[in-house]
């Protein structure tokens, strides 16, 4: 069972070392976040995955780094600098930003919508209900809803509207959103309904187009020379080396250039975590193929990386694919699917897959002057410029989904819940745990020789831990998601036969919680296995 609320990870994460707030302690900065011991190294084991996956076994796929800074006619080129921008309101009231396209959204967040519905799932409501609704509820959860200051007004208005709205279940929320729009709205005035804003009721400014790239200046002086931009994604770098890479690598087509790293993006509604960053980390790949060929590689993509979260471990149920209308395409694509992820909030996207066409290479052909074309090595006089597959993870969203997908509590036969991290073994931030059953200091002595021993002879991470009563350390090996704990008793030493024979261990596996008992000799062979 994956975790149901976000707070059970949130909590989990702090209390573990996965995950703090930014900043702690000045306060924080508003949605940053700093991965800690644990985070970084599930977020390591993510990269080294992906890394693996589609970068080292694959032969056609070649690796790069590149800088964040980059000269901004790379922005003008991509389209970033015009069109990189969501429509973006302020309440009059709260005076929180919000963006636009994201309404539907943050407003069945909302707790007020959410009671709404609740009151609307127990029977069809009438304008007496929604009075006192307005009375009891709005008034603290929406205090600046048109309905809560000038509940005559908009009772009124609301009267006509009722009857028009439909209560079948496939409709209810958007009739909930719809009547929330009448609550709203004191009177129709010359732009129709209002759109409340989805913390306080209150009245939201006109929307106006807002870009997402965030701004630095270069050297000393700042105001001298252009503004120049933290990239806001990776796949421009991957555009601007396609000479390079095409000069040096000599790849023949189908072949992909993959990258990891931070982008930038000043967005106007981050939250939920670490779902919706300014500052992110991207692991993306722009795959060239030839003109004609990119529905088939498209195809290829959307089943590979569906398979990669299947193979590490992602429930099936709570993963989907949404293809986007035309409308919604970016201004690059003529395709797009997102692979979405059921978050606690409800559905949102953690990866996505763009058939971007020959427009990046076209741009940057236009913008430099150089020749972005390849040239087909059976007909030198042959040159075109490819077509580009981009499959777009991210990879916080990524980390989140696996925290979220490994979130396990289970109840022992004794009555007692467990918490443990369900993570699959090439995640888990540490490999094996190595446990002495008692402080005293001939066995840790001989626990450490163990440890020494795995460290030199294997390259697995072990967390050598001696605080506490063993059931204490067993709980907190499930709890980070180890996936073996060697324990080393006065068996081990020869000292206690109940415990066990002279020179073995105890191995305990994190989800089944069988032990085995298995001589020092034979530990590294066992360990090696996974
Ligand atoms: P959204 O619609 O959620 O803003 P997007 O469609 O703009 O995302 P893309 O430009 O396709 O996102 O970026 C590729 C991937 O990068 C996304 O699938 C997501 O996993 C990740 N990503 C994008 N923006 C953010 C962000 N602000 N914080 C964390 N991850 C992000």
């Amino acid at each position: 069972m994956p975790a149901e609320s976000l707070d059970q990870i949130v909590s989990l994460c702090k209390r573990r070392g996965f995950i703090f707030p930014g900043s702690e302690i000045y306060g924080g900065l508003a949605n940053t976040w700093d991965y800690g011991p644990l985070g970084a190294e599930l977020k390591n084991n993510v990269k080294k995955q992906w890394w693996r996956t589609f970068v080292h076994k694959r032969p056609e796929i070649v690796g790069l780094d590149s800088a964040i800074l980059m000269n901004p006619k790379v922005w003008e080129a991509s389209g970033h600098l015009d069109l990189f921008t969501d429509l973006m309101s302020t309440c009059k009231f709260c005076k929180k930003h919000i963006r636009m396209d994201h309404w539907d959204m943050l407003i069945e967040q909302s707790s007020w919508f959410q009671s709404l519905t609740e009151l609307y799932k127990q029977k069809e409501v009438t304008l007496s209900d929604l009075k006192t609704w307005g009375e009891k509820t709005a008034t603290k959860l929406a205090p600046n809803l048109a309905l809560v200051r000038n509940p005559s007004i908009t009772i009124s208005w609301v009267s006509e509207k009722l009857e028009s709205l439909s209560w079948s279940e496939t409709e209810i929320l958007s009739s909930i959103r719809e009547l929330i729009r009448y609550l709203a709205t004191e009177q129709l005035t010359r732009d129709g309904l209002q759109t409340p804003c989805p913390y306080c009721g209150g009245e939201l400014t006109e929307g106006k187009s807002f870009n997402l790239l965030f701004k630095t200046h270069q050297g000393v002086i700042e105001g001298e020379g252009t503004p120049i931009y933290l990239r806001p994604e990776t796949a421009q770098g991957i555009f601007a080396n396609f000479k390079n890479i095409i000069d040096t690598e000599r790849p023949r087509l189908p072949f992909g250039v993959a990258q990891i790293g931070k982008a930038f993006r000043n967005e106007i509604t981050p939250g939920n975590f670490t779902f919706r960053t300014r500052e992110f980390e991207q692991m993306e790949i722009e795959y060239f193929v030839e003109p004609g060929k990119d529905a088939d590689a498209f195809e290829e993509w959307k089943a590979q990386v569906w398979d990669w979260y299947m193979d590490l471990g992602i429930d099936k149920d709570t993963m989907r694919i949404r293809e986007h209308d035309k409308d919604e395409l970016s201004h690059y694509s003529s395709r797009t699917i997102d692979i979405e992820y059921k978050f606690p909030w409800g559905w949102g996207e953690l990866f996505g897959l763009a058939n971007r066409g020959d427009f990046d290479l076209v741009q940057h052909e236009k913008f430099s002057g150089e020749e972005l074309k390849y040239t087909d090595p059976n007909d030198p006089k042959n040159k075109f410029i490819p077509h580009v597959i981009e499959p777009s993870f991210g990879c916080d969203r990524t980390v989140l989904t696996f925290l979220l997908d490994a979130y396990t509590e289970e109840e022992l036969e004794n009555g007692d819940v467990r918490t443990l991290m369900k993570f699959d073994p090439r995640l888990s931030p540490v490999d094996i745990a190595i446990l002495p059953l008692s402080k005293k200091d001939h066995l840790i002595e001989k626990a450490q020789e163990i440890h020494k021993m795995i460290l030199d002879k294997t390259d697995l991470v072990t967390d050598f831990d001696i605080t506490g009563s063993i059931g204490k350390r067993y709980r907190r090996q499930d709890e980070i998601g180890t996936p073996k704990a060697v324990t080393v008793d006065f068996g081990t030493l020869g000292e206690d036969k109940k415990q066990g024979k002279k020179d073995t261990v105890t191995i305990r596996d994190r989800d089944s919680l069988k032990q085995e008992r298995i001589a020092v000799g034979e530990l590294i062979e066992k360990l090696a296995g996974f």
